[in-house]
């Protein structure tokens, strides 16, 4: 039997999360009377998850285990999990239990009055450091005013969607993903629901100053041209100037003003532009490094084992 309510957690080390996790899951979701499955998707643990994942997968008809060849990345781990899902409503939660799992009860009661994408917002954050709360606080305002999809302010990947929802996501296959920006691309009846978000249950946080980089960028690269229109920008700005200043050194010149001469200025002008033309060159080839990536059409993930395989096929 198919559940009703298909839960997808990425894991990544989260040895010392999962049982807590399920057990909480349960707790929630067992007197609701929804039926409900667990997706586990293990992207590529090295601290013995991959062992507890198998583990409840055996105990529990319940939870379902993906196992990847190695680790892909939060953002794939939860497309896996998406791709595997059977439920009339998909949940997106992390695995450390910062999202409390009794929101989920929140968002489906929003997804029975017809919702279709319920996002929990942010209201309050706890346990996390100053730098990481202002970062992403900034984050979400500059994704917010540069790209063409309103992406919600201070919404993580803790969602529902509906089934509707989870097939237009599975037909878009692109490699450099941000979830939350295709959930609000594709429309829908949309609708957020706040929430407190929690501390770690235990461990560390598994998104370094690095991944979070890289997932601003996917953010960036995935939903806007404004980077590369930076560059015409650029260029205007500095034509405009150049053209201001040809009949300003005339004449100064005409007076016999002794200023903008020199190496410094001409070294200063060069370096300047020097500067632009090689950061305009970057983001250029940003965007062509993820085209040459797509254009490659690997596959988005590998899987390694899954608890639907029989032992032989393993
Ligand atoms: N995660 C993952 N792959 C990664 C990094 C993280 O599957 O490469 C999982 C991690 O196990 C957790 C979720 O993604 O369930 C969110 O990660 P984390 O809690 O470290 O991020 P934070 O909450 O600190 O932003
Ligand atoms: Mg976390």
């Amino acid at each position: 039997m198919t559940p009703e309510v298909s839960i997808i957690a990425p894991v990544f080390n989260e040895i010392d999360c999962l049982d807590e996790l399920y057990r909480q899951l349960s707790e929630v979701m067992d007197p609701s009377g929804y039926s409900w499955e667990l997706i586990l998707i293990d992207d590529g643990s090295q601290d013995g998850s991959t062992e507890k994942i198998r583990a409840l997968a055996q105990k529990f008809e319940r939870v379902r285990a993906v196992v990847f060849a190695r680790n892909f990345g939060h953002q794939i781990a939860v497309t896996a999990g998406l791709d595997y899902s059977r439920g009339q409503a998909v949940v997106i939660i992390d695995a450390d239990l910062q999202d409390p799992p009794e929101v989920i009860l929140d968002l489906i009661r929003k997804w029975k009055e017809g919702y279709q994408v319920v996002f929990a917002v942010r209201a309050e954050r706890e346990g996390e450091t100053w730098f990481k709360k202002t970062s992403a606080a900034l984050f979400y305002r500059i994704i917010f005013r540069i790209t063409d999809v309103r992406i919600p302010l201070d919404t993580g990947d803790f969602r529902l969607l509906d089934r509707q929802v989870v097939n237009v996501l599975n037909r878009m296959r692109e490699r450099h993903r941000f979830l939350r920006g295709m959930s609000a691309w594709i429309g829908f009846r949309q609708i957020g629901v706040p929430y407190r978000r929690s501390a770690r249950f235990a461990g560390e946080t598994k998104y370094p100053f690095r991944k979070m980089l890289k997932l601003a960028l996917n953010a960036v690269t995935g939903f806007s041209y404004f980077p590369l229109q930076l560059a015409t920008y650029l260029g205007f700005v500095s034509a405009g100037i150049s053209i201001l200043a040809i009949p300003v050194v005339v004449v100064f010149r005409l007076m016999g003003n002794q200023t903008f001469f020199g190496q410094a200025t001409t070294l200063i002008s060069v370096l300047f532009l020097g500067g632009v033309q090689l950061i305009s060159l970057g983001i250029l080839g940003e965007y062509i490094g993820r085209i040459y990536d797509e254009v490659k059409g690997r596959p988005l993930y590998i899987v390694n084992e899954t608890s639907e395989m029989p032992e032989s096929d393993k």
